[in-house]
């Protein structure tokens, strides 16, 4: 009999039981909007920006409705807008070029390596063609490019780098927290991120200006003095009256379920690379495929693995995803022509100007993803590893039978 998976990949853990006592607390009060509170109170919402800015070190920080509303606002906040163009990962997810879409901005998209992080002889390349002033940087499946050369390319060239950490929260590169080496960290709370309140985010920044530009765009009216990682009313003072209220805030019963989930952050990022180092021990020595090595300057998190099959045909990638999906394993292919569910790629994006990137359109032709929820044991993991290995060894035999022929 063929071994076969049967956990599901977009089963999450429970929230904590201290996370639903405190949203049963916010619900029975009654107080869910952010600026409700008593008299010298401080809601879930501002105590949730307290910890978050003290979790990544960070001077101020925001929590909002969503990461794609975060990196949007982070733009606007910044002064991104209509004809400017914006530098992004040609490797991410939708709503990044979404976001600055949203500002009426052009993406300009820069090539992946192989290793999945942002080609940096590309992006110096198209920062001097662009005349781009902004990167929107995408630690897309939390792999993170060499920060310090990334960080020296935009600065010598006058490039405000704004970091999408989606799948970077909890890590950091040689002991900085991701988020924190641009001038704003953006961050998305959305049932399949690192916390889960179903919807939310965050944008931190040590930049007082920029991020009472973000707190009154993000809808604070003029009660920003609610907030406890906020800067200061003078700063405030500077731009209230030019700056549009853009609705996105976070909420109270969202805060409260949160709270104790970072408060748990670094133990789940143990749990989560545990079994990423399972399933990448797994499948050390699996025929024709390419293991996307983590740098060891860096803290990731494993909350989805990535694979290459280099030199496949579609049609024999597409049979080997079948087959992985006929014995429960869910994978993710970007080299698909057509866009499926959450997988698109910068060729789906017609909203912004058609570009070619030749090397990203290689490594996406064999790029595999599988997300890693926590609810997955260890066993689990290795039973994923063994159908995988099998299923690539069916691949690579039926390859070499195809070039005999
Ligand atoms: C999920 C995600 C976002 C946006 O987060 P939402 O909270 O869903 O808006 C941004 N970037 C990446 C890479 C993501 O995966």
């Amino acid at each position: 009999m063929q071994e076969r998976f049967t956990g599901s990949f977009t089963q999450q853990e429970p929230i904590p039981e201290a996370g639903i006592a405190a949203a049963m607390e916010v619900l029975q009060h009654g107080r869910l909007h952010r600026y409700n509170v008593t008299e010298g109170e401080l809601g879930e919402t501002a105590l949730l920006e307290q910890e978050f800015a003290q979790l990544t070190g960070a001077k101020y920080a925001l929590a909002v409705a969503s990461g794609g509303y975060a990196m949007g606002c982070a733009l606007r906040a910044i002064g991104a807008g209509p004809g400017d163009r914006v530098l992004s990962n040609g490797f991410t997810l939708a709503p990044v070029p979404g976001a600055i879409a949203s500002v009426g901005a052009e993406p300009v998209f820069v090539e992946v390596t192989e290793g999945l992080t942002i080609d940096l002889v590309d992006l110096e390349a198209k920062i001097a063609a662009s005349g781009a002033r902004v990167l929107l940087l995408s630690h897309m499946r939390g792999h993170l490019a060499d920060m310090d050369a990334l960080m020296a390319i935009c600065d010598a060239a006058g490039v405000a780098v704004i970091e999408d950490c989606a799948h970077t929260m909890g890590a950091s590169w040689r002991g900085t927290p991701s988020g924190r080496h641009g001038v704003m960290g953006c961050y998305s709370c959305q049932t399949y991120k690192h916390v889960n309140s179903g919807e939310g985010g965050f944008l931190i920044s040590d930049d007082a200006e920029l991020m009472a530009r973000a707190t009154v765009l993000s809808g604070s009216y003029m009660l920003y003095e609610r907030h406890a990682a906020a800067p200061t009313p003078e700063v405030f003072e500077k731009i209230k009256y030019v700056t549009p209220n853009i609705s996105g805030r976070m909420d109270n019963l969202r805060a409260a379920i949160l709270r104790p989930q970072l408060a748990d952050l670094a133990a789940q990022v143990d749990r989560w690379n545990a079994r990423y180092r399972s399933i990448e021990e797994g499948l050390r020595n699996c025929p024709g495929m390419q293991l996307i090595e983590r740098p060891n300057a860096g803290v990731f998190v494993g909350s989805s693995i990535q694979f290459l099959l280099p030199g496949y045909a579609p049609d024999q990638i597409e049979g080997f995803v079948s087959g992985c999906a006929a014995r429960g394993v869910e994978l993710k292919w970007f080299g698909a022509a057509e866009p499926k569910a959450f997988t698109s790629r910068y060729d789906s994006w017609r909203y912004a100007p058609a570009q070619r990137l030749p090397k990203t359109d290689r490594v996406l032709a064999g790029l595999i993803d599988m997300r890693l929820p926590l609810t997955f044991s260890l066993d689990d993991c290795a039973t994923l590893a063994r159908i995988i290995t099998d299923e690539a060894m069916i691949l690579s035999q039926g390859a070499t039978l195809k070039a005999g022929e």
